[in-house]
């Protein structure tokens, strides 16, 4: 899986500069760097008492190449989100599929609501990287094939599994990538759990990782909070 930021215009000033405006109204771009402790501070409480809008004043976009079954789950994210997809009607789609890493948690324990997710055997994991491919060659072979016999590729594709690795660009603002991240990544700091798919776990993991390098002071708050977006 890919996950690169492409652009982006987000720092923890930007979160303070938001919350002065209703105190020191125009000139609060002033207030930036006078006191970084009391900024800091700020910052927590924003976050502590769920004053969300603040972190809006914000962008970040992100190249991400995933398997569609990644992207569905992703796309359920409306509020915040941009998204711009490659189109399977305009372009012949490339034999990019999916297959699980060994160290991929093979075996669902448990019921509805409580699972857990359990090494699987060298076995488990060769049977399931062999159908996968079985069923990925003979898929692809019938989609080359319609495209052959002249059918259009909006309906070829029709052929394809979800393991297919799709492109995207995705841009968001720290508050809706908090929500995010809430919901999709497993955290011990976590004040409510969330039971993400791993591989959309991985995604916001690296997602995550370049966030906090831009705006390390709102990326603490968010951890020493519970991991609950504002
Ligand atoms: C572990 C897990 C399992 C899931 N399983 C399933 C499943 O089995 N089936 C399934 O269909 N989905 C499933 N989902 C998707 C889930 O139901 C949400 O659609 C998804 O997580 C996006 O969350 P959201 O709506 O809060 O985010 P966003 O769409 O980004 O919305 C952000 C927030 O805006 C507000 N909001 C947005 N739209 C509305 C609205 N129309 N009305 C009122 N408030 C709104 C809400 O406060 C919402 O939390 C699962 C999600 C997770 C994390």
């Amino acid at each position: 899986m890919t996950v690169r930021l492409i652009r982006s215009s987000a720092t923890d000033a930007d979160v303070l500069w938001a919350a002065r405006v209703s105190t020191a109204g125009g000139q609060s771009l002033e207030e930036l760097t006078k006191d970084p402790e009391r900024s800091k501070g700020l910052i927590n409480y924003l976050m502590r008492d769920r004053h969300g809008s603040p972190f809006e004043h914000n962008s970040m976009t992100f190249f991400i190449s995933a398997p569609i079954f990644v992207f569905r789950e992703f796309m359920r994210h409306r509020v915040g989100w941009s998204y711009n997809e490659e189109s399977g009607r305009y372009r012949e789609l490339e034999p990019v599929f999916y297959l699980p890493a060994p160290d991929r948690k093979l075996v669902q324990q448990g019921r509805p609501g409580k699972y857990e997710f359990v090494a699987g055997t060298p076995e488990q994991h060769e049977s399931a990287v062999t159908a996968l491919k079985e069923s990925y060659a003979r898929s692809y072979a019938a989609y080359q094939d319609l495209l052959a016999a002249g059918v259009a590729r909006e309906v070829a594709r029709a052929t394809l599994p979800v393991g297919l690795y799709s492109s995207m660009y995705a841009t968001c603002n720290a508050r809706s990538l908090m929500h995010f991240l809430g919901l999709r990544t497993t955290h011990e700091l976590a004040k409510v759990p969330s039971f993400p798919q791993r591989e959309i776990e991985m995604v916001g993991e690296r997602m995550e990782a370049e966030w906090a390098k831009l705006m390390p002071l709102t990326h603490a708050a968010f951890n020493a909070n519970g991991r609950v977006a504002p």
